[in-house]
């Protein structure tokens, strides 16, 4: 059954996020043959609508409004109702993003539809499209069928693969004049903690650091390595909690799921809440002294022995590697 779909696209330091383009990618399997809209809000944003064409939108509806600069749950909810109301769709997909969570979980309560969240694969073909989401820290998994209504999922980021880029794709942009009034809340500026590099829920490769890294400096060679790869560089809680690095690096189940497609782990044990965030990274590689640890258990590739060692190697190896390529 072809369906109206509507795609979040997100914005975020003056550029597109990449799970965009995946939500425009699951909108295309949902949609079944029906129309993709990506929906861009915010303030002087019409410049990236010609990237979602190229990504698989077929259309892009622009809310240009100074006080959609910065997310705001009310001054989103108030835009997205009124595209809602004029594109009247059938399903909505946003990134499993700190703005998706937020307003897809707003607007499904505020509109009484289903809200499927964190769904990382879709299955299509059969009837209605079943959505797959993790359970229990990712232990199992669930599938979930909406019967009735405009359904919104969430997508968790680096999980459905974008549609190749194609600049010959043909997109019509439609600006739509919302007046946003009433905000509650009004950011005014976000003061940023200078972390830099690579956004952490949308790096290919992660290089993260636990205990064993025994202090702040100890975390330079593995910001070396994550650069060499082009990544970013995580941490256990066990790191965060011992003032090696900021809370925000902290990958887990009170941190940030991560589902990279290297995720390297230095000196982590393995404990069960640092595996509810990255164990379903497509590959992943430990390494620890200790050979009873439990990374082992779910690592695709494990090395026993000192990260000193073994994290400075790697980076001279991939650094002369990716020279040669
Ligand atoms: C409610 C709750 C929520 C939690 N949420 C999270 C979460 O979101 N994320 C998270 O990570 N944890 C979380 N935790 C904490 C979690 O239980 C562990 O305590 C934590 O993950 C341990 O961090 P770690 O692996 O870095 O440290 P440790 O368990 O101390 O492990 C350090 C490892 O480093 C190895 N090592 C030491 N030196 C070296 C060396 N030179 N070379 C190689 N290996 C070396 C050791 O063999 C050891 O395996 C949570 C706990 C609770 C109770």
């Amino acid at each position: 059954m072809a369906r109206k779909t509507l795609v979040l696209a997100e914005t975020r330091d003056g550029q597109l996020r990449h799970v965009s383009f995946e939500a425009i990618a699951a909108g295309r399997q949902i949609a079944d043959g029906g129309e993709v809209v990506a929906v861009l809000c915010g303030d002087d944003v019409a410049g990236f609508a010609d990237a979602l064409g190229h990504y698989g939108a077929d259309r892009v509806v622009v809310v240009e409004n100074e006080a959609l600069k910065y997310y705001t749950p009310d001054g989103y909810k108030q835009a997205w109702q009124r595209v809602i109301e004029t594109e009247a769709p059938e399903a909505i997909v946003m990134g499993h993003t700190a703005v998706g969570k937020d307003l897809s979980a707003g607007l499904a309560a505020r509109l009484d539809s289903a809200l499927v969240s964190d769904v990382t694969a879709i299955e299509t073909g059969n009837g209605d499209p079943l959505f797959i989401r993790p359970i229990y820290s990712g232990k199992a998994f669930e599938k979930k069928r909406v019967k009735e209504g405009l359904i919104f999922i969430t997508i968790r980021p680096n999980n459905i693969p974008a549609l190749e880029k194609d600049e010959t794709r043909p997109t019509t942009v439609d600006r739509l004049d919302v007046p946003i009034s009433g905000l509650r809340t009004v950011v005014k500026q976000v003061v940023k903690k200078s972390t830099g590099g690579v956004d952490l829920t949308e790096a290919k490769v992660i290089v993260s650091g636990g205990r064993g890294v025994k202090s702040a400096d100890g975390f330079k060679p593995l910001k070396e390595l994550a650069d060499v790869l082009g990544g970013a560089v995580g941490a256990s809680r066990g790191a965060c909690d011992a003032g090696y690095c900021d809370y925000s690096l902290q990958i887990g189940q009170t941190g940030k799921v991560v589902t990279p497609d290297l995720y390297i782990a230095c000196g982590i044990s393995g404990a069960i809440q640092h595996l509810a965030g990255m164990s379903n990274s497509k590959v992943i590689v430990a390494i620890n002294k200790d050979p009873d640890a439990n990374i082992f258990n779910v690592a695709d590739y494990g090395i026993v022995g000192d990260l000193f060692e073994i994290v400075p190697l790697l980076t001279k190896y991939f650094k002369e590697v990716l020279q040669e390529a």
